[in-house]
């Protein structure tokens, strides 16, 4: 196997090495230039490379090409074409032109477009991102040619995550750039973001999933009584792989490896039934496509092996839920990482503006980033002490911490903590050399060594969004530092006195403690720092005049497009807690209380049939037990009651704002009325006849 691996990987990809073999040198080094250095593309290089780039699909079995978009519904769509052109001999011949390569138009109307398209303008394109490379695909449907590529509508608005991605990266590239060239750099052309996400999933029985309309309608349990054992023991975390996920696992493996995705680690997570995959980072652009590929990836070959693989944030009350750990760093063409201290960091000037850049920008940004993680699924984590706090915050180890305090105190740091060497008291074990600082598993902004990881992002969430904000963020602190520095007539003085002066002011966002503690709750009150407990409350960040100033002046978001994104992001609330609140009206009603009524007739039935049998025997069990449940079945038909009149409360509210809040502060809590009394009755009623799978089932069953 792994012989064949190196041949394996990437094959239904068509790049570097592909394109070198198959395409004339004049048109590889042209479309190289519009790769590396954004230089305008060529149609009649487009005309060649759609090809090359059909004659190598159809070799490989492909009949149909797609453009593969990424719109503002989160996840990916596509429209598939066959090649096929008729000739007048009534036969056909395999055609792909440069145009069609270039240039798609989907019906922008049917996609989220938060106001922007009227459901009569209906005209939208699809344009080529040749950044990402183009790849095979390989299901059911046959092979098809997906061709990455973002969406736009007929006016020029961003309708998808991947053009303001672009855009970010475009703009951290330049500041990042004029900031180098202050050090001497000026070899330096481009500087990219370098995105490594790890991806948190659940794999659940696909028999036992289908019996869950929540699950097939949500995403998540909306009802379910806690099993004996969660995941006190601690046992699932690094456990060994089961067979059947392991199975899973190497198929999922084989397709990702194929497709180019450089899937690396696997292993089970804290949650039973939770697991993680990471692959090795890429450029954000890369690493946000292929990201999308691993979850669909995951969903189909779950499927094939009777499995159902659950990406939603939090599918079971009482267990982990699942996330996204966003690694971030920042790449020269020179192949330097911008956020490497190396041994020295006290010494390591360069490294110290960039760290107080950051710090100054997750600062000011906070919210920004907050939004960027949020979803419905998400308010079930954050601050819920199995996810980073819903409070943004910076850890930097205490390594760095110390170095950033001898800067403020000192005006001057003279030198960096060493980890030491690690010896674990055995001969045999070899000593290593320790990392300098310990991690900190609480904090949803954390350094690790030469990156950072945003560690708020949502599991089932594009990481494009989280990316476009730490980009646009990063590159608009550089640019004020460009702006301030390029003046400074004595560039070192003037360095050293902008990173006191910025550590100094931004301190505040440093934090190494225990994030989980209600003690920080109440000192980043104290700080300042915002506290944005829901989605709801998120959104607005995104329209406010400090981020609309920022996003414009980078070219990254227009003042229309980010009114936008903030009607669908409520829109999106408001319509999942809506398909939820139905899910649980329709499951109570049709599944739960039927039930119910079943095991208080057997208990009903059970009483006369022991009293006629003896007319003095002790029906005190049979008796209790029907009292207990059918006060709970009456509490859960007066919630099913009231759940709905809110629900068609919150429909009646016109404003999108209004409403997603409505849904938040009136129907959640209804939900939860409803559920409480029926996970009551799921320890009380007879097992055989529940109606659905229970947590014990899904979670320790596969
Ligand atoms: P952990 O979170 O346990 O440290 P890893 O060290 O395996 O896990 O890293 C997690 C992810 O971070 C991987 O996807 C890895 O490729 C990515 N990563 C490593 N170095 C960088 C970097 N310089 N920039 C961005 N991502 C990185
Ligand atoms: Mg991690």
């Amino acid at each position: 196997m792994s012989e064949k691996l190196t041949e394996l990987f990437g094959t239904d990809v068509f790049n570097e090495a592909t394109m070198i073999e198959r395409l004339p040198k004049k048109t590889y080094a042209a479309l190289k230039k519009t790769i590396e250095n954004g230089e305008d593309l060529d149609p009649n290089v487009a005309e060649v490379v759609a090809n090359a780039m059909k004659d190598w699909a159809i070799e490989r079995g492909a009949t149909h090409y797609t453009h593969w978009f990424q719109p503002l519904t989160g996840i990916t769509a596509e429209k598939h074409d066959s090649f096929i052109s008729p000739t007048p001999d009534g036969k056909i011949i395999m055609e792909f032109s440069g145009k069609e390569l270039i240039k798609g138009e989907p019906d922008a109307s049917s996609f989220p477009s938060g106001g922007l398209r009227a459901t009569f303008e209906a005209r939208g394109y699809t344009a080529w991102d040749c950044t990402s490379p183009a790849f095979l695909r390989e299901d059911a449907a046959g092979v098809t040619l997906c061709i990455p590529t973002a969406f736009c509508s007929y006016t020029g608005e961003a309708l998808d995550l991947k053009t303001p991605l672009l855009r970010s990266m475009e703009t951290l590239s330049t500041q990042a750039v004029r900031v180098l060239k202050l050090f001497g750099h000026n070899e330096v052309k481009r500087v990219t973001p370098s995105v490594g996400p790890e991806q948190e999933y659940f794999l659940v029985d696909k028999a036992k999933y289908l019996k869950r309309d929540d699950l097939i309608f949500t995403g998540r349990t909306l009802f379910g009584a806690m099993p004996p054992k969660g995941q006190e023991l601690d046992d699932h975390y690094f456990g060994s792989i089961k067979e059947r996920v392991a199975s899973f696992m190497k198929e999922l493996n084989i397709e990702l490896w194929k497709m180019g995705v450089t899937a690396k680690t696997q292993h089970n997570e804290v949650a039973p039934a939770q697991h993680e995959l990471a692959p090795i980072y890429a450029t954000a652009n890369i690493a946000t496509d292929h990201n999308q590929l691993v979850m669909e990836c995951m969903k189909k070959v779950a499927n094939r092996h009777n499995l159902a693989c659950l990406l939603h944030e939090k599918p079971f009350a009482g267990v982990n839920g699942s996330g996204k750990h966003d690694n971030w760093s920042m790449v020269t063409d020179t192949g330097k990482n911008l956020l490497e201290p190396g041994k020295t960091p006290h010494d390591n000037v360069q490294f110290l503006l960039i760290l107080a850049v950051m710090l100054k920008a997750v600062d000011i940004h906070a919210d920004l980033l907050r939004v960027s993680a949020a979803n419905p699924g998400n308010d079930h984590r954050l601050g819920a002490n199995e996810a980073p706090p819903a409070i943004v915050s910076v850890f930097l180890g205490a390594q760095l911490e110390d170095v950033i305090t001898q800067l403020i105190e000192t005006g001057e740091a003279k030198s960096s903590k060493d980890g030491g060497k690690m010896n674990v008291g055995v001969h045999s074990i070899p000593e290593f050399k320790k990392d300098a600082t310990d991690r900190n598993r609480t904090s949803p902004f954390a350094f690790t060594g030469n990156k950072f990881e945003f560690r708020m992002v949502a599991s089932s969430m594009s990481i494009g969004t989280a990316n476009t904000v730490l980009n646009t963020i990063v590159a608009d602190v550089l640019s004020e530092v460009a702006d301030e520095l390029e003046k400074a007539d004595d560039f070192n003085v003037a360095v050293h006195d902008l990173i006191k002066k910025t550590l100094t002011e931004h301190q505040r966002i440093v934090f190494n403690g225990n994030g989980y503690a209600e003690a920080w709750v109440e000192e980043a009150e104290r700080r300042g720092l915002p506290n944005i407990k829901s989605m709801v409350e998120a959104v607005p960040a995104l329209v406010t005049e400090k981020s609309i100033k920022m996003f414009e002046k980078h070219k990254v978001f227009s003042s229309v497009e980010l009114h936008s994104r903030a009607e669908i992001l409520y829109e999106a609330y408001a319509k999942a807690i809506n398909i939820e609140a139905k899910t649980m009206i329709s499951m109570a009603t049709v599944k739960y209380i039927p039930a119910v009524i079943s095991y208080t007739k057997k208990l009903a039935d059970s009483i006369n049939a022991v009293k006629s049998a003896v007319a003095d025997a002790d029906v005190s069990v049979q008796t209790g037990l029907l009292k207990e449940v059918s006060t709970l079945l009456a509490k859960a038909q007066s919630a099913i009651k009231k759940l709905q009149d809110v629900t068609a409360e919150a429909a009646s509210i016109s404003e999108i704002a209004e409403q997603s809040k409505f849904f938040k502060d009136s129907v959640v809590p209804a939900m939860t009325e409803l559920r409480t009394p029926i996970d009551a009755l799921e320890i009380l009623v007879e097992k055989d006849l529940w109606p659905v799978p229970t947590y014990g089932d899904l979670l320790f069953e596969v």
